[in-house]
């Protein structure tokens, strides 16, 4: 397999509310790989009424993490899928050190690896404004924000026209209980990727098109991949 074939795994870390989705969103096109994000996928089952979505339901209705067990086997399928083959930008996915190890193992079993982990920092008075005015399309997933990031007609979806909608996890009280859970249980993993050379951090304060660049230029930097 040449350099170039070889598929790129791109772990985006970051706290709810750091621009993971937008970013992930621009990415995937950008370099042709799929964007496989835990949370849509659980919205998705949540949508379909399966029993998965029931059960993840209860979790993040509390701002909970949905048990490991579940999720990883509920990733793990999706990163079989076809349109996987080149790789994936993991938007919301590992999320605990036991899924970021699940994740390495399965990627080792095919002679794969995570390529790069960038880590979009933004202070904890931001994150709680964007999460506050966050707004996403029911169709596209596609996500818009009040003020920093306004659709161009008040709840409709620039890109495909669909329904704008606040997820109900967006919520104060819920927001503060998903920003603990992520200190507690989800900041381990910038020790672990710092651990194997894989961690980049980016500003993530930055407006959305800068903070875009700095992330193709750090994923230029270990996949060489279209970024000029
Ligand atoms: P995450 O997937 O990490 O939870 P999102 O991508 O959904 O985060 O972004 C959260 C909210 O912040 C959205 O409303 C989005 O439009 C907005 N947003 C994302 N990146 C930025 C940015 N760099 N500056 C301002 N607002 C942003
Ligand atoms: P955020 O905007 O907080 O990044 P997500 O859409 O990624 O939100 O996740 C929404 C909810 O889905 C989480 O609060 C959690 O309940 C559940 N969830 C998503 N990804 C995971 C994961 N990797 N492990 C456990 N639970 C998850
Ligand atoms: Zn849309």
């Amino acid at each position: 397999m040449t350099a170039a074939t070889k598929p790129l795994y791109i772990v985006l870390l970051g706290a709810p509310g750091a621009g993971k989705g937008t970013q992930a969103r621009l990415l995937t096109e950008e370099l042709g790989i799929a964007h496989v994000a835990s949370g849509d996928l659980f919205r998705e089952h949540l949508n379909n009424q399966t029993e998965l979505g029931r059960l993840a339901k209860q979790y993040m209705d509390r701002g909970e993490l949905v048990p490991d067990d579940v999720t990883i086997r509920m990733v793990m399928e999706r990163l079989e899928r076809p349109d996987c083959a080149k790789g994936a930008i993991l938007d919301g996915f590992p999320r605990t050190v036991a899924q970021a190890r699940a994740l390495d193992e399965a990627l080792s079993t095919r002679g794969l690896q995570v390529d790069i982990v960038p880590y979009i920092k933004v202070s904890e008075e931001t994150l709680v404004a964007r999460l506050s005015g966050r707004w996403i399309c029911r169709q596209c997933q596609a996500t818009y924000h009040t003020l920093f990031n306004p659709p161009k007609k008040p709840g409709v979806c620039d890109i495909c026209g669909g329904e704008l909608y606040q997820r109900s996890d967006d919520t104060e009280e819920t927001v503060r209980r998903r920003l603990q859970v992520y200190f507690e249980q989800t900041l381990p993993l910038i020790e672990y990727y710092q651990e194997r050379g894989l961690l980049v951090e980016i500003d993530g304060e930055q407006e959305i098109d800068a903070v875009y660049r700095d992330l193709l230029a750090a994923i230029h930097q270990v996949a060489g991949v279209g970024t000029e």
